[in-house]
């Protein structure tokens, strides 16, 4: 039976609705539910001896029945009561209202029970205890706890999840080559698939959960290695080559801006550069800490395009953002020029089919703009390098449209850029398609931005504060988690505090207000505005997160703080201290939550955002922080990114020693891992990942 094609409906207990519970949990085949690992496991295996049981507690014991159960009444009401023994203690047993268990209740046979003790006194009872003999013992011990939706039971899942394995004929190929499996002590994928959801003992199902978390990692990481190999091999890309000019021009560049570049940046921008003279396309991930400077490192990477003969992309996730980048490029490369124009969603009309024109004949040569230069319209005489700015806030249908976008040419050099900090075993595995540069340096001069928590009751403080950045001539951000008013909960918007602000605390200062859901237009006016000096003190939500660079603005403070993600927070703060001057960070809370309470504390200790981001990930647990989903790989089913960190490691070494001896994974012994990645990853083939 073909698992894949098999809809959930053939198993016994499951119609048409039971099927369409299922699909909310994305399972709609048969392969889907044998590969829907359990979230935990209700483990009945330890036997407490019956004078060790205490009041209160879940237990369960394994006794004779020494005496028939006597059945009593009152009105409605009815019990059984028996004894038990061990051999060396008696206690009781009671059941309420369930008079008909009283013949498998007789003397002289032995059972597990299983359920709450209760105290009296110094007598020991078990309430409405479960009981099973040695058979349904055996089978039930451990069971095996689904997450569910509304609608299902565990029972239900048990049930369905038994039948598909009585039908599972073993037919998944083991993608793991034995080398690895002995190797690693790793069990078989069937003696895995079965014991992670029919465990006999704790043993079993920590062997199999071991097993099927390392493999899934091998196989993503396989699958994105092999995607880049693909890549490298089919793909081609014109080589930049340098001549003496550029070598000149280059330096020229170099030596007129306004300050020295950080060893990180050099770094960076010579990677780049050394994959534009290839003629295989770039793929090259520069991720850097909010303010090392990525924006720099993008300038160099275009003038060296543009100047080897080329046009260049430079894309934004908004229009804030790329009206930014537009200044900061204008100012750096028309003065050697460059021409430069900017392409966005309100770019209309006659405007945008100049700009369009000019750049099918090469009379601009960098496009700076938001997704709207994804639009069809746009043709590039020579497009060789696409640059992608904060990449981790487009959406996968947007990352997929990108992906095409570049396949509609000659396939132009490609450069992202992200600040989301990734511990660098982990970024080995979810950018395992690109090259990686790294930033961890922040420009000379910079001093840490001074981080302080507070709450309601420091607020005259803080505004005493806020009056007098401003009249130091700095400026202020307030930000805050809505943007209007909710009657569902009491959080202060931004609309409110706007007001708040201008009318009845500082009705002398400027006072600015900007939100996602402001006209594009009117967002810009009020970003120049506050970029340019003419408000003083901007409210905002998190609009501000990405990219904004304002080096004036040096105060900042974040209201309801606990409603924010630790990497979120970092990056807002990352909005100030962006120049020489001090710069100061205040979260606000009321929360008395302890969590809340140290996760805040953990920003104020670093800076650091590889460390803010582990930080974050061992108070929230496991989920989806490195946004998996967004990224548009496959979701982590067993793998924990923060506890599993030993397998992280131990799969990166194994892999690396396959392809050390096997770069094409063509081997006869690890073409089951290339079967197994079709099957089950089929869209990172497709190449829909970051
Ligand atoms: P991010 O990496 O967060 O995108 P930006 O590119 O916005 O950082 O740079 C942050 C600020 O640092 C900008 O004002 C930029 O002009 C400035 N900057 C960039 N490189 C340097 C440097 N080497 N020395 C001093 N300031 C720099
Ligand atoms: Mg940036």
């Amino acid at each position: 039976m073909d698992f894949k094609q098999s809809r959930l409906t053939k198993l016994k207990g499951i119609s048409e609705k039971r099927a369409s519970l299922f699909a909310k949990l994305d399972i709609n085949n048969l392969e889907d539910l044998l590969l829907f690992f359990p979230r935990d496991y209700e483990d009945w295996t330890e036997i407490t001896p019956l004078h060790l049981i205490q009041d209160g507690a879940v237990v369960t014991v394994k006794a004779n029945i020494i005496t028939n159960p006597a059945l009593q009444s009152k009105g409605k009401l009815s019990w059984l009561r028996t004894a038990l023994t061990d051999g060396v203690t008696v206690i009781s047993a009671i059941w309420f209202n369930q008079p008909w268990l009283a013949k498998k209740l007789q003397a002289g046979f032995e059972y597990y029970f299983h359920g709450k003790v209760q105290r009296r006194g110094n007598k020991f009872s078990l309430q409405n205890p479960l009981f099973f003999d040695q058979t349904e013992y055996e089978k039930q011990k451990i069971q095996a706890i689904y997450p569910l939706t509304a609608g299902l039971t565990q029972n239900i899942v048990r049930n369905s999840v038994d039948q598909v394995l009585t039908l599972y004929n073993n037919y998944l190929t083991d993608p793991l080559p034995d080398q690895i499996r002995k190797d690693h002590e790793l069990c078989t994928l069937n003696y895995a698939l079965e014991k992670i959801h029919q465990p006999q003992a704790e043993y079993e199902y920590q062997l199999a959960r071991m097993r099927l978390a390392f493999e899934e990692l091998f196989l993503i990481r396989s699958a994105l290695y092999l995607l880049k190999r693909k890549n490298q091999a089919e793909s081609q890309a014109e080589a930049l080559l340098p001549s003496e000019t550029i070598k000149h021009k280059m330096n020229d560049l170099r030596s007129n801006l306004p300050f020295v570049l950080t060893n990180a940046q050099i770094k960076a921008i010579n990677d780049i550069l050394r994959d534009l003279r290839q003629p295989k396309p770039m793929n090259r991930l520069l991720q850097g800490d909010v303010g090392s400077g990525k924006t720099m490192v993008a300038a160099f990477a275009l003038a060296y395009a543009v100047w080897a003969g080329g046009q260049g992309i430079f894309m934004a996730p908004t229009s804030i953002l790329a009206r930014q980048h537009m200044d900061t490029l204008t100012s750096l490369l028309e003065p050697v020029g460059i021409k430069i124009e900017l392409l966005t969603g309100q770019t209309a009309g006659k405007k945008r089919r100049d700009i369009l024109e000019a750049a099918e004949k090469q009379e601009v040569d960098v496009i700076v703009g938001t997704h709207a230069v994804l639009e069809k319209d746009l043709i590039l005489k020579k497009p060789v390098l696409t640059i992608t700015d904060e990449q981790h806030r487009f959406g996968v249908a947007q990352r997929s449209a990108l992906a095409d976008f570049d396949k509609q040419f000659f396939l132009p050099h490609r450069l992202v850029m992200s600040a989301t900090p990734i511990p660098r075993t982990l970024g080995l595995i979810l950018y395992g398609d690109l090259d990686l540069s790294i930033m961890d340096e922040l420009p000379l001069g910079r001093k840490p931005i001074k981080t302080y928590t507070a709450t309601s009751q420091d607020k005259a403080r803080i505004y005493k504060l806020m009056r007098k950045t401003v009249e130091r001539g700095e400026q202020v951000y307030v930000v805050c988690p809505l943007i209007e008013d909710s009657e569902i909960s009491d959080l202060e918007s931004a609309e409110t505090t706007y007001e708040k602000l201008s009318q009845n605390i500082f009705p002398d200062l400027r006072i600015g207000l900007i939100h996602g859901s402001l006209k594009p237009d009117s967002k810009n006016r009020v970003m120049e505005d506050f970029i340019d000096g003419r408000i003083d003190i901007l409210v905002s939500t998190t609009v501000i997160e990405v990219g904004v660079d304002n080096p004036r603005a040096t105060l900042m403070l974040i209201q309801n703080a606990e409603r924010f993600g630790l990497a979120q927070l970092h990056q807002l703060r990352g909005r100030i201290g962006r120049s020489d001057r001090d710069s100061i960070c205040i979260l606000l809370s009321d929360s008395e939550e302890e969590l809340a309470r140290e996760r805040l504390k953990t920003l104020c200790q670093t800076q650091n955002g590889f460390e803010i981001a582990e930080q974050d990930l061992r108070l929230r647990g496991p989920g989806d922080f490195f946004g998996t989903k967004q990224h548009g790989l496959p979701q982590f089913k067993l793998i924990n990114l923060y506890e599993d960190h030993q397998i992280i490691q131990t799969v990166n070494e194994s892999f690396m020693k396959i392809i050390q001896q096997d770069p094409g994974l063509s081997f006869p012994d690890n073409q089951n891992i290339v079967k197994a990645i079709k099957q089950r990853y089929p869209e990172i083939l497709r190449g829909i990942t970051l």
